[in-house]
């Protein structure tokens, strides 16, 4: 299949710049689509054949669910059985926004979009690009990233078509997204709110709103632990993953300097390609490999912007062992370390 690719100026665009991507997924074709968290693969949500390609063409695990993507407040109640207050109030305060909510499902949405369960989770996207395409195609878009399963999320459609061309129909190129990391998942379902995957919205943002809000265990874990079941399915898989071994190293920073400069030396020494994930804080200290800044940690919104695109140049430099420093607090650190983690399948060194 031939990828068209189409550039699209968020700022200024016409109606007509969307036909041909609204007139694809009428047709229960697939247009990855720049929103303000990560790029989207959409496709037609209400058919189970649309869902098919999508999964098909990431590579994607079909117990895997996808997010239902809506333009209008109206939409959800074609969606979703029950609009829990708590979920109104949320709807009001980040809507449209980088906030996912999960709902129980109405009948007509197939089993195929929702991963089999009886559960749909429902967004609405802020980018005018992804607002306009929702509304002007009339079709409620099913998109998970437009990544190839386990890769990094891509943040602009270099990333999509590194992974994706050739698969789908058609690629909006929007430029780069503003977030950098998926949407905060929150569950509605049950009796109280959980939050299933941590994002640019966090859970001081959404106590504000709703009172308290629990954490789901896996969100949290600081390792591989098969007892603790991420209520997300997708949370489960290794996700975001350069080629090479991530390793992250948390503790003081200067000991953290001291054990990466250390198996940096090592590893040259074996002959290997070393890059270290480096702050601007820190990055004139170490001495060997490849060293690259991924931003201040006075702005972790740009460190969270530039974290895929550090994990993908990661494999463009060949980098076969990867030493990162470590991310958290309550609030966006939480999301980039969770991300990290993930990439890294855990290897997590404490000095
Ligand atoms: P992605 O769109 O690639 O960011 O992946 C969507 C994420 O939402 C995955 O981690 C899914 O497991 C999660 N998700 C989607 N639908 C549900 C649902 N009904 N219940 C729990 N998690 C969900
Ligand atoms: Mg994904």
């Amino acid at each position: 299949m031939k990828t068209k690719i189409q550039r699209i100026n968020p700022e200024m665009f016409q109606d007509e710049e969307l036909s041909e991507a609204c007139e694809i997924l009428r047709r229960k074709g697939l247009v990855a689509f720049p929103t303000e968290t990560v790029y989207g693969l959409g496709g037609d949500a209400m058919h189970p054949e649309a869902a098919a390609k999508i999964y098909a063409a990431k590579g994607r695990p079909s117990d895997n669910p996808l997010i239902i993507h809506i333009a209008g407040i109206d939409d959800l109640y074609n969606i979703v059985a029950e609009v829990p207050e708590k979920a109104k109030k949320l709807a009001e305060a980040f809507w449209p926004g980088p906030l996912t909510m999960i709902f129980r499902k109405q009948r007509q949405v197939p089993y195929s979009t929702t991963g089999g369960l009886d559960t749909v989770a429902v967004r609405m996207p802020s980018h005018p690009v992804a607002m306009e395409l929702i509304r002007q195609s009339g079709v409620y878009i099913a998109a998970p990233s437009a990544n190839t399963s386990g890769r990094p999320s891509p943040t602009k459609a270099e990333h999509v078509i590194e992974d994706l061309d050739g698969r789908i129909d058609m690629i909006l190129d929007g430029g780069m997204v503003g977030i950098g990391l998926e949407s905060t998942i929150i569950d509605l379902s049950d009796k109280e709110p959980v939050i299933l995957r941590p994002g640019y919205v966090t859970r001081n943002m959404l106590e504000d709103v709703v009172g308290e809000v629990q954490v789901d265990p896996a969100v949290a874990n600081r390792e591989l632990n098969p007892n603790i079941v991420a209520k997300a399915p997708g949370m489960k898989y290794r996700h975001y993953a350069p080629k090479g071994q991530l390793t992250i190293v948390e503790g003081e920073s200067d000991a953290v300097v001291e054990k990466i400069n250390a198996l940096v030396a090592e590893h040259l020494k074996e002959g290997m390609k070393v890059a270290v994930i480096a702050t601007e804080e820190t990055k004139d200290q170490y001495a060997q490999g490849v060293v690259c800044s991924i931003g201040s940690r006075k702005n972790e919104g740009s460190i969270a912007a530039g974290l895929y695109d550090m994990l993908r140049e990661m494999d463009h430099l060949g980098a076969q062992y990867i030493y990162a420093e470590s991310f958290e607090n309550d609030s966006l650190g939480q999301a980039i370390m969770n991300r990290m983690l993930k990439a890294a399948g855990y290897h997590l060194i404490k000095v």
